[in-house]
């Protein structure tokens, strides 16, 4: 027992104040099994009310479980234990002469909680940190478990799952040959005539960062594959100094830049696995666009810069390739991700949040479903086309709803 279980961030205190520990998958089931609510809190990154059991409910971690990576260097896959970090999977994948396809920028979060909200890295051609999930297992309501593979037809319901489903216990994912990755550091990139799309495609993962105290980019990331042509990028000055996404934080804890190859575990986050931050003093939010809307985004969000700059780190622009997954937020479109990291004020930042919720009307946005957002139910639903089926996917595995908390319940069921 603690005095109190709260989130990385610390702005949330779950309702709780024991969080379960299983050591064995036997114990799991049987917990399970025998509550009544369920939810299960993996790196504990999200910045909302996501994994928050309720009062009467059982708040859940997967890190007493022995820790499960098991790389086929055949089949180029990974079996991964549902409590896994990205950190330790890139480890071991990578001495196997392998690798995933992307990361997200911490690499501190796991695996089976950053596919539950559809967690995503940069680049046009790669697709949210689901895409090469290939199975899923999960300990449903009764204690039995589940499979659903990609050939199943409930597998678009089942990885970006927002945790409804069950208790993500293993996952496999696809994986390729190892690759090298450079990372190319460029300041002041304006905003008059950005090309977007050619911007975001210079790279295997671009990303631009702005406080938004003065118009454009302070700062463009490039991460080149060594596999690929580097692109002139005439746009913008080469930094001259190893540079933190937050203007004036120091460099130490990122990945190393000034195009220094290296693996592409150490080049895609931006931040170091061997810096471990325990608590953040900020929260997030985010928007995935359709990728047509990035310039009308941009010069919106330009037109209220007095506005946000004020309680904003910094604003980073990422792009992701559509995914199939029916709860993710870049399903069935080419996106525009625009993020927010703001100063941990709350009820300074709840009023921004909302005019940038205005600020993007009519652009289709969905919120990134780990960070903080003020969208209503009724709004998000019309944005997501599958949600029908993701509805009787939860419906059919859990049809008492015992992994529905109220932040799910608000969403898919609001008049249940
Ligand atoms: C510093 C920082 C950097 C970030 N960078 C990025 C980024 O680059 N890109 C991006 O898209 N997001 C980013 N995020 C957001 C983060 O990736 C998401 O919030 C992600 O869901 C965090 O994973 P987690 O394991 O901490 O999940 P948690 O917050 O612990 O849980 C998220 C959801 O997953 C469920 N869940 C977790 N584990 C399981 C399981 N085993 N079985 C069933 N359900 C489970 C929980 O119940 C909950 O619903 C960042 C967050 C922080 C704090």
């Amino acid at each position: 027992m603690t005095d109190k279980v709260t989130n990385w961030a610390g702005n949330i205190t779950y309702a709780t104040k024991e969080l379960h520990r299983p050591h064995s998958l036997d114990a799991l089931r049987a917990l399970v099994a025998g509550s009544g609510r369920v939810r299960v809190l993996g790196s504990g990154h999200s910045f909302n009310e996501i994994a928050e059991p309720g009062a009467d409910g059982v708040l859940l971690s997967l890190a007493g479980l022995p820790t499960e990576i098991e790389v086929d260097s055949v089949a180029r896959t990974v079996r991964v234990g549902g409590g896994v970090r990205y950190a330790e999977l890139a480890r071991v994948v990578h001495e196997h002469g392998l690798a995933l396809p992307n990361m997200a920028s911490l690499p501190h979060i796991s695996v089976a909680g950053s596919v539950a909200t559809g967690t995503h890295g940069s680049g046009v051609a790669n697709g949210s940190l689901a895409a090469p999930v290939r199975e899923v297992e999960l300990v449903t309501a009764d204690g039995e478990t589940v499979r659903i593979g990609r050939e199943d037809a409930r597998f678009g319901g089942a990885v970006t799952s927002l945790g409804a489903l069950g208790v993500v216990t293993t996952l496999t994912l696809d994986l390729e040959l190892a690759f090298e990755v450079e990372q190319h550091v460029f300041t002041e990139l304006p905003l008059e005539r950005l090309e977007f799309e050619t911007v975001a495609r210079a790279a295997y993962s671009v990303s631009l960062f702005t406080d938004w105290a003065a118009p454009g980019f302070r700062q463009v990331w490039l991460k080149r594959r060594t596999d690929q042509p580097l692109a002139d990028f005439p746009w913008a000055s080469p930094a001259t100094e190893k540079l933190h996404p937050v203007p004036g934080m120091p460099a130490v804890n990122c990945t190393e830049q000034f195009g220094v190859p290296g693996p592409w575990h150490e080049r895609l986050p931006h931040f170091r696995a061997e810096f471990t931050p325990s608590s953040g003093a900020e929260l997030q939010s985010e928007y995935l666009l359709p990728r047509p809307y990035a310039m009308d985004a941009l010069r919106a969000l330009d037109a209220i810069r007095t506005v946000v700059a004020p309680v904003l780190q910094t604003c980073e622009v990422r792009t992701v390739a559509a995914d199939e997954q029916w709860m993710s937020p870049s399903y069935g479109r080419e996106t525009v991700a625009l993020h927010f990291t703001w100063v941990e004020d709350a009820a300074a930042v709840l009023p921004v949040v909302r005019r940038v919720e205005e600020a993007l009307e009519g652009m289709d946005a969905r919120p990134h479903w780990g960070k903080v957002f003020t969208m209503p139910g009724e709004v998000l639903r019309a944005r997501y086309p599958r949600l029908g089926d993701f509805r009787e996917l939860v419906g059919a595995l859990d049809p008492a709803g015992k992994f529905t908390n109220t932040f799910v319940r608000d969403f898919l069921h609001p008049l249940s």
